[in-house]
């Protein structure tokens, strides 16, 4: 077993859908695909309202360095390009596409390509074209990762196989049912970086995951079930002793990580040229009736999903995309599913407690995986200093929730922490 990272939590796991084996959706009659579902700026609209498309079809073209491209999900025709709920940002520009129940795919999509014998470069263009980001949850444009800066060079890649967010059983169906698949993918990336060494990053509550790689030879290395393990800095340091410099990328210590949902996405791109054009997401929670692992094409909504699992069991008093402890709360289930949407989570039940006043236990200091001193940052943020709250890192926070777990007090820290931070750039910005 490697060695584990400072700070950081053990919230009940609550894996539920981990015995669910994956199951495509039907396809939806509608789906609303934002323009923006990866860091970087928004993709620019390729078609407009009337057009025909097919399921591949490039709908919004990269722009610039660090953007990503976005496909139809189905085919049919463009009904509106406008403004809609998103799961991340609130609202965004998005294209709405009415099914013609055809499913047709474009030409040359999922027929298989001979991509062993591609250069890189060709490589990452059809990872890039792909509209290929990090299915973990951050969904940075994947080829940007495979291009790194002239001297950087990269001795290890390490798939992050953690799954650490509480409840989320996706990544875990995925390695058991499609190992071949993410080996592939990210035999790929090495291939790409030129990296001696690939290693699978997994944690010991998933040894089933752990045997099925194992088996097909490749690096496996076991972690404690501990959160937040999947963090890419925590990560590195588990897996290689190093220590990503404050403020640098793990390509500063010779390493890339990528998700084992983003391995196996890259290889439908080089062996099938698919397109990012559906993901696995984990349906679960006490308000829904029949939880699920399901194959979701990209622009589903929320309620679409959730009415396929059965429905609500009561009416539900919190619906979060993405984990319990990084995830983010929805104002509505009209929002669709995106490229960086691992789970959706509905809690019939919510309890909400009063703010206290901080009783200076210090339990947030010492989970902090980062370590920082949150309750320090938070009582600067909110007496408006933001300068000093960025003296005391607030910018290294990775915003994983630990300190606020932990707090007697029920201090929303992240929240505040999180506010100044955009406080913190928006001046800087200035
Ligand atoms: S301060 Fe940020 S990094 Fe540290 S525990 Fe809180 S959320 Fe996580
Ligand atoms: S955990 Fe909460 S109460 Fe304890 S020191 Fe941190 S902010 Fe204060």
């Amino acid at each position: 077993m490697a060695k584990g990272f400072s700070g950081g939590v053990h919230p009940h796991e609550e894996k539920y859908t981990e015995k669910i084996a994956i199951e495509a959706m039907p396809l939806p009659k509608r789906v609303y695909i934002p323009f923006s579902q990866h860091t970087g700026k928004p993709a620019l609209p390729l078609v407009k309202k009337g057009d025909e498309v097919k399921v591949g079809t490039k709908i919004g073209e990269a722009d610039g360095f660090i953007s990503s491209s976005v496909h139809s999900s189905i085919s049919g025709t463009v009904v509106d390009i406008k403004k809609y709920p998103h799961p991340v940002v609130g609202e965004s520009l998005c294209c709405i596409i009415e099914s013609n129940n055809q499913d047709e795919w474009e030409q040359g999509v999922k027929v298989k390509q001979n991509y062993e014998s591609l250069s890189r470069k060709e490589l990452i263009e059809i990872i890039k074209e792909a509209g290929i980001v990090g299915l973990g949850g951050a969904a940075f444009p994947t080829y940007v990762k495979l291009s790194p800066p002239e001297g950087k060079k990269i001795d290890t890649i390490i798939i992050n196989g953690c799954e650490c967010e509480p409840m989320l059983t996706a990544d875990h169906r995925l390695i058991l049912e499609y190992p071949i698949g993410i080996i592939e993918g990210a035999g790929l990336f090495q291939r790409v970086l030129d990296a001696p060494r690939l290693i699978f990053a997994i944690e010991n509550n998933k040894l089933d995951a752990a045997d099925v790689l194992k088996k097909e030879g490749v690096e496996v290395v076991i972690l404690k079930t501990k959160y937040p393990q999947g963090a890419e800095k925590q990560l590195i340091k588990a897996v290689l002793n190093r220590e990503v410099p404050r403020g640098g990328l793990p390509m500063d210590v010779g390493c890339v990580v990528q998700n084992v949902g983003t391995a196996y996405a890259a290889f439908q791109a080089a062996k099938y040229r698919k397109p990012l054009i559906d993901r696995v997401v984990t349906v679960t929670g006490d308000g829904i009736k029949e939880p699920k692992n399901l194959l979701v094409r990209i622009g589903t909504r929320a309620i679409d999903v959730i009415n396929h699992c059965g429905g609500y069991t009561n009416p539900p008093k919190k619906i979060i995309f993405g984990g319990p402890m990084m995830g983010i709360a929805q104002f509505t289930d009209e929002v669709p599913v995106i490229k960086g949407t691992s789970g959706i989570i509905v809690r019939a039940r919510a309890q909400t407690f009063p703010e206290g006043p901080c009783v200076r236990c210090a339990s947030c200091i010492d989970v902090c995986p980062m370590g920082l001193m949150p309750t320090e940052i938070y009582k600067f943020v909110k007496n408006r200093r933001f300068k000093t709250a960025k003296e005391f890192g607030a910018l290294d926070c990775i915003e994983c929730g630990c300190c606020a777990y932990s707090c007697p007090a029920r201090i929303p820290l992240v929240h505040y922490i999180k506010y100044g931070k955009a406080e913190i750039r928006r001046t800087e910005k200035k």
